[in-house]
């Protein structure tokens, strides 16, 4: 997704990362599958890891081991766990509304805020604030 039309006109653009107005949302029904594993990918790599066996190591990481850090591989993984799961929801900065990507396909779902209005709640520095009141 880079470009998403809503239906005020606005065009949102999703092309870099840290957006203020973009967020992923994990289900309850998902959330113990993800960790579930998290766990699966951590274990034996901190096992291997622990060991101090280099041929292990190689073996447990593959054949980036050669050219990347296990740190990077292990991000990988486990970032591939969480976006299969995840699901991407957008706020538009111009009318406030929520799409919201329906599971495992491209298409969204919109909702509007009762104040008919952008609120930044997708934003970590607007939930920071509210922390504050
Ligand atoms: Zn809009």
């Amino acid at each position: 997704m880079s470009k998403l039309g809503c239906r005020c006109g606005h065009v949102i653009v999703d092309q870099t990362d840290s957006l203020p107005y973009k967020a992923s949302l994990l289900r309850d029904e998902a959330e113990n599958g993800f960790w579930d594993e998290v766990h699966r990918e951590l274990k034996p790599l901190v096992e291997v890891a622990e060991s101090g066996d280099k041929t292990a190591e190689a073996q447990a990481f593959g054949e980036c081991a050669h050219w990347c850090s296990a740190a990077d591989e292990l991000e990988g993984r486990i970032s591939s766990h969480y976006i299969h799961r995840a699901s991407t929801v957008y706020e538009c900065q111009n009318c406030g509304r929520l799409w919201v990507q329906k599971d495992a396909s491209e298409s969204f779902v919109s909702y509007v805020p009762e104040s008919e209005a952008y609120g930044a709640i997708l934003s970590v520095a607007a939930g920071e604030s509210e922390h504050g009141n």
